[in-house]
């Protein structure tokens, strides 16, 4: 069995190759490359002649038998023009398939443009959700940001330059004061961070107009208040608190608050159920 490198290569700054990529391109059998032209500069620039055949967005699912063949006979080493392959770009039915077949599927990690936005925006890292391009159709484009409305954690996006106005549009009228964070050109000499709303952002765009490549990485949606107790809920969490030894107001005050009522209604509740009781020690 042979094993299929999935080689990060850089984001722009060619000097963002690991010694292992280095190693691994120039040791492998065959290196299939989104674009073979654009990879050919890449590998000038640390002499590797590894032979090189093509394996893009138009021929990946044709090409994925001889791919095989060759992984068949050797190892093959996986690149696209830029960043992670599979992330935005051509690898995950090469890799599904090597998978079946039985070979092993190893990562090059290197540069990977959503994972740098991310890490630089100042949003939460701690969860984060990786939405690829913004659907383009109207109707699917409305249902993702229906979507995106109800989404708590960070959300990167890529977007091309001539779309990063009107995408930027979408989420200022879905999410004004959501914070947005548009990172241009990473790694390379114009690199640029801009942090602000959604709503700024747009302001922003009028004035600038977007060149070079842009990750957007958006604020997920805030909390929702806690949700309201039911009647249940509030009386077995005043019972257990009674029983623990906790005063009648204490108890009150605590559970109120847990349960997002107010004390008043709290304590009539409290009354309501302890009335037969009372009553029967009436008798
Ligand atoms: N596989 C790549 C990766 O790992 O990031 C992504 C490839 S995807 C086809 C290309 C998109 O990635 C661009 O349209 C842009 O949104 C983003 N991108 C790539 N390089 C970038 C860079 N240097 N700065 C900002 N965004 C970049």
């Amino acid at each position: 069995m042979s094993t299929l490198y999935l080689v990060a290569t850089p984001i722009g700054n060619l000097e963002d190759m690991t010694l292992r990529a280095i190693r691994v391109l120039r040791e492998a059998p065959l290196i299939a490359a989104e674009d073979t032209r654009t990879t050919r500069v890449l590998l000038d620039r640390y002499q590797i002649s590894a032979p090189m055949t093509s394996y893009h967005e138009h021929n990946k699912l044709g090409k994925l038998d001889t791919i095989l063949a060759a992984l068949d006979a050797g190892d093959v080493a996986l690149v696209s023009d830029a960043g992670t392959p599979g992330i935005s770009d051509p690898g995950y039915e090469l890799v599904v398939a090597a998978i079946a077949r039985g070979h092993t599927v190893t990562a090059i990690p290197g540069a990977c443009a959503a994972i740098s936005a991310l890490t630089v925006s100042g949003l939460p890292t701690h969860a984060f959700v990786f939405e690829g391009f913004a659907p383009r159709k109207p109707a699917a484009l409305a249902r993702w940001i229906e979507e995106m409305g109800r989404e708590r954690r960070t959300i990167v996006l890529y977007e091309a330059p001539h779309r990063l106005a009107k995408t930027v549009a979408v989420l200022a009228d879905a999410f004004p004061s959501r914070r947005l964070v548009i990172a241009c050109e990473l790694t390379k000499m114009f690199e640029s961070v801009w942090r602000g709303t959604c709503e700024t952002a747009r302001d922003y765009l009028r004035s600038h107009t977007p060149r070079g490549e842009y990750v957007l990485v958006l604020e997920g949606a805030a909390p929702q208040p806690a949700e309201t107790w039911s009647e249940a809920q509030v009386l077995n969490a005043l019972n257990a608190r009674l029983a623990a030894g906790a005063t009648r107001r204490d108890a009150v005050r605590d559970v109120a608050e847990q349960a997002g009522w107010n004390k008043r209604d709290v304590t009539a509740l409290l009354h309501a159920s302890a009335e037969p009781a009372e009553r029967r020690e009436d008798f």
